[in-house]
């Protein structure tokens, strides 16, 4: 197979004039922009093409070859996506996690994302301290290391967010013990969002018909697990539950001896490799920045870019062969 550049996208919409101005997305107008770059200096293939790339032995993908990949299933991505893309004549590849159009449930990794977008970053820290204190005090969060200590392992900046920002998402997405910060992150959604977690979640997620509805016209529909956990973080057997829990959900949507996953957080490990291999699981994704290539990668570890690495934001896509 030659070269892919694989590219990830999660909102996309006129941030603006959005209730959440503030959200990281990528702003509608530079969408299009993009979209018309992408054709004129890359080629735009198909999920099957790669698929079919990997499996024979002389099959090939052009020179240039572009993989655009959507996460989380919003309705972004049919509002605003697949009427470009279908305008293009080209496939988008929607990875989606099996709760958010099954449940009408806010998944915690929104709930994340929507605050931040709507507190200071100073309030949210020390809000999560304050939490932690009081887990603390409480008889199963007497193992929890001191704030000091969990600030100095998590607050690591990433590429796009403060080390805040990424201690309060850590704090929140793993580190803790999943009731609590189940608990804690609905508590600061009320708190800085002040709405109705069902209610939000039908207006932010796609449902079955809209996803069917792309399906039907081309797109490509992976998984993106049930309920977007750290796949790589769980027990052999939470992962195996997840996992076959999306691929339930699934039914009709992939093809089951051939489908793709896309882990969330990019949280992998070889048992999660070697147990969606076993159920016909034909790639995987993950979210390190590198051009794919199979004589570098494995099909289940393909590096990704951001959109934000791709003009109209940056060339950064150039630096990194
Ligand atoms: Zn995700």
């Amino acid at each position: 197979m030659a070269k892919l550049y694989i590219i990830m996208y999660h909102y996309v919409r006129d941030l603006k004039n959005s209730r959440y101005p503030n959200i990281k997305g990528l702003d509608y107008e530079l969408f299009k922009q993009q979209i018309a770059f992408l054709k004129e200096h890359f080629t735009i293939v198909a999920m099957e093409d790669v698929i079919e790339a990997w499996n024979s032995e002389n099959g090939k993908l052009p020179e240039n070859a572009a993989l655009l990949t959507f996460d989380d299933g919003y309705i972004d991505n049919f509002t605003a996506v697949f009427p470009i893309l279908k305008e293009h004549k080209v496939q988008g590849s929607f990875f989606i996690p099996g709760k958010t159009f099954t449940e009408n449930v806010l998944l915690d990794v929104n709930k994340i994302h929507f605050t931040l977008a709507s507190a200071e970053i100073h309030d949210l820290v020390k809000d999560v301290f304050a939490f932690l204190d009081q887990y603390r005090s409480e008889e199963a969060g007497n193992l929890i290391p001191a704030n000091e200590e969990l600030f100095e392992k998590y607050a690591v900046a990433s590429r796009f967010d403060t080390k805040e920002t990424i201690f309060v998402k850590r704090i929140l997405q793993t580190v803790i013990p999943e009731t609590i910060r189940n608990r804690m992150s609905s508590e600061l959604f009320r708190k800085y969002v002040g709405m109705r977690e069902d209610k939000f979640a039908r207006e932010l997620y796609m449902n079955r018909d809209q996803i069917r509805c792309m399906k039907r016209e081309g797109m490509f529909i992976g998984l993106h697990g049930y309920d977007h956990y750290w796949l790589g973080n769980l027990t052999e057997q939470e992962m195996h539950a997840d996992i076959d829990r999306a691929l339930e959900v699934m039914d009709g949507l992939i093809d089951k001896d051939n489908w793709v996953l896309n882990y969330p957080y990019g949280s992998y490990n070889l048992n999660v490799m070697q147990y969606i291999a076993s159920k016909g699981c034909k790639a995987g994704m993950v979210t390190k920045v590198a051009v794919a290539d199979t004589e570098i990668h494995g099909r289940y570890e393909l590096p990704r870019f951001d959109c934000n690495d791709f003009p109209p934001k940056s060339k950064n896509y150039l630096n990194m062969q």
